[in-house]
């Protein structure tokens, strides 16, 4: 039986009995995908430093029976990203798009378009792009390609273009302007015009284009506070990286 051969990136690793591994990874033909490194932990030339998280690799997968695990043969590593990880602040950003782009793989058109995303903003933070903006623009662009992508352009309820005060309703997934707020469903999360305008710059731009913006910290974190909340009304649980990116923002912040 022929093994097929894939690009991934790796976004989870457990330990599974006594050698072997279990490793959740994100392929541009099917999305989030989990699978079975048999004797992983002794087998250093199958695996040769290819199985930690965030690392680009190519996986030579076995045919499996359905419902079963992949079975992860050789892995073959492409990039590991060495200098975001000298740097706590990256890392976090990285953890957090990683996660969130396995959980955003699943319409079948988009998935493609997902691995190049996350691929691409993992080269920038590698390359010294600053963490601050990368993470809210890329989080945005994310949310979009899984389908829940957030309604900035206009009030969700009057539908006229939103004035100061701007409200954020976490379960409609939409701005609302002052007056309309009162009886728009709540939560309701406080959103400056400043974060306003960002993100609705950054919804309407073109990937390549994200780079270019620049999120001051009271924008970065209005809207980083927003996905938050909006991602976890959606999973019915908060997403796992978020706490590491808490320690690391703040770390290097002094509060
Ligand atoms: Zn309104």
């Amino acid at each position: 039986m022929t093994s097929r051969q894939t690009p991934a990136i790796i976004i989870g690793i457990r330990d599974y009995g006594e050698a072997d591994k279990v490793v959740t990874f994100l392929t541009p033909a099917q999305g989030r995908v989990t699978g079975i490194a048999k004797h992983a932990k002794k087998s250093r030339k199958r695996f040769a430093n290819c199985l930690e998280p965030l690392n680009r690799v190519e996986f030579f997968l076995a045919p499996k029976s359905r419902g079963e695990l992949e079975f992860i043969q050789k892995g073959e590593l492409v990039n590991s990203f060495p200098s975001l990880r000298r740097d706590l602040k990256r890392l976090g950003a990285a953890a957090v798009l990683a996660e969130l782009a396995g959980l955003m793989a699943a319409p079948p058109e988009m998935v493609a378009e997902v691995f190049q995303t996350l691929e691409g903003v993992l080269g920038l933070l590698e390359n010294g792009g600053p963490p601050d903006s990368l993470l809210p623009a890329f989080l945005l662009r994310l949310l979009s390609l899984g389908g829940y992508g957030p309604r900035l352009q206009a009030c969700l309820k009057c539908s006229q273009e939103p004035k100061a005060p701007l409200y954020f309703s976490v379960p409609q997934g939409g701005v609302v302007c002052g007056p309309c707020s009162r009886g728009a469903a709540g939560p309701l999360l406080p959103l400056s015009p400043g974060a306003w305008k960002l993100l609705r710059m950054a919804q309407g731009m073109e990937r390549e284009k994200l780079p270019r913006l620049r999120f001051p910290r009271r924008q970065r974190d209005e809207s980083l506070a927003i996905f938050r909340a909006f991602l976890r009304h959606h999973l019915g649980k908060p997403m796992k990286s978020w706490a590491f990116w808490d320690k690391v923002a703040m770390a290097k912040e002094g509060n």
